[in-house]
């Protein structure tokens, strides 16, 4: 599951699609759909920079996550 997935409601660890500040518990401020993703954001303020261009910050979360499936299947790969 990705950091920053917030699609299960009771999701108790989840990073906010803007500033990536871990929200626990489900205390976020507001989650929001975007196309593939339902997405958590901690504050008032990060709700509306995310708002104000979501794609931009889409796109940096899908090649966080991106990033991270290649590490992870890096680590699996025999060595030389
Ligand atoms: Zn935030």
């Amino acid at each position: 599951m990705n950091q920053f997935d917030a699609s299960d409601g009771n999701c108790d660890h989840v990073q906010c699609a803007v500033c990536e500040k871990v929200i626990t518990g489900g205390k976020w401020f507001a989650r929001l759909k975007h196309g593939e993703w339902m997405l958590a954001l901690c504050c008032p303020l990060c709700t509306e920079a995310f708002e104000s261009k979501p794609d931009a910050y889409v796109r940096r979360i899908e090649s966080l996550a991106y990033m991270q499936s290649c590490r992870g299947s890096a680590l699996d790969l025999p060595l030389p």
